[in-house]
């Protein structure tokens, strides 16, 4: 069986105790770095008998030959736990190729839940979070980030990239560029750790504040608002507007109740509430009609 186990990206309590039990009952863990993995099982205090669980490297220069030794032992029926050397193995490194090869072995494959940078940046963003799309790490030159970028311009979800300290500045500058400096973004640094930090606000306002910076330290996570409101951002906003529009023609809230219900999604026990919503927001008091 192949376990995929994610690792803390910063804090160690953020271990789980079936990560735990999963790595203190491999018979074989299959890691980025074996010294930085061999650290985490000791800060852990899960000791390895007579060099048992073995640590076998696979990462992106080995990925081929240590995928065949680890199918070959998976197939044996050895429990083999795939680790990276921080956060969820296979996203953003070579992990899924391992697991699609045990796949194609038809070896079972499981995998735990934990941290992903990603989805901690995303989930404290502040940004739509009901549809979005990883991209990855963004492209090093600025002719890949701009043809990147070209995608979240118009996009209707919420964009996230993972980016080194030393590009988040030229990252955050194509943003601006591509996207405009008015688009929402949020950068997540050093997520989990001592010194983490969320810095929200226009991509011109965080791309200043990332520049006025001697340096920046640690790594970073860009998510990027969508560049068009969501459907359903769209659909309450035609709502809203035929409310307005009735009660400006002088309709009374039974009728716009009956009305609006039937011509969109709008739960009738709801539509009291939108009308004074509406009403509010125009100046008029409540319950007018
Ligand atoms: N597998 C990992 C995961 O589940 O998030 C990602 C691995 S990828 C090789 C490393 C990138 O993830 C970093 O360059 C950075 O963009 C992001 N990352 C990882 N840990 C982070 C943290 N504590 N804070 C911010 N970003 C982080």
């Amino acid at each position: 069986m192949l376990i995929i186990c994610p690792t803390p990206i910063g804090n160690l309590d953020d271990v789980t105790p079936r990560q735990r039990s999963a790595l203190e009952g491999a018979d074989l863990i299959a890691c980025e770095d074996s010294r930085r993995t061999g650290k985490l099982l000791s800060l852990l205090g899960i000791e390895r008998q007579d060099g048992s669980p073995r640590l076998v490297p696979y990462h992106e220069h080995n990925a081929q030959e240590a995928a065949d030794e680890l199918v070959g032992e998976l197939t044996r029926g050895r429990r083999v736990v795939l680790v990276s050397d921080a956060g969820t193995p296979a996203i953003s490194d070579p992990g899924y190729r391992l697991v699609r090869r045990a796949v194609e072995a038809q070896v079972e494959v499981s995998a735990l839940p934990g941290p992903v940078a990603a989805m901690v940046a995303l989930s404290a963003s502040g940004l739509p979070t009901d549809s979005w799309q990883f991209y990855g790490f963004a492209p090093t030159s600025s002719d890949g980030r701009v043809a990147t970028l070209e995608e979240a311009e118009d996009a209707k979800m919420t964009s996230i990239y993972y980016e080194s300290p030393k590009r988040i500045e030229a990252l955050l500058e194509d943003v601006v560029r591509v996207c405009g400096a008015d688009r929402a973004v949020c950068v997540g640094r050093e997520l989990t750790k001592m010194h983490e930090e969320y810095v929200r606000g226009s991509a011109g306002e965080v791309r200043r504040e990332f520049a006025g910076r001697d340096s920046v330290r640690g790594e970073c996570v860009l998510v990027v608002g969508p560049g068009v409101a969501d459907s359903g951002d769209s659909a309450d906003i035609e709502v809203d507007e035929l409310i307005a529009s009735m009660l400006d023609a002088g309709c009374r809230s039974r009728t716009i109740k009956d009305v609006v219900s039937q011509v969109h999604d709008v739960a009738r026990s709801e539509m009291y509430d939108r009308i004074d919503e509406v009403r509010q927001q125009s100046g008029e008091g409540p319950n007018g009609g």
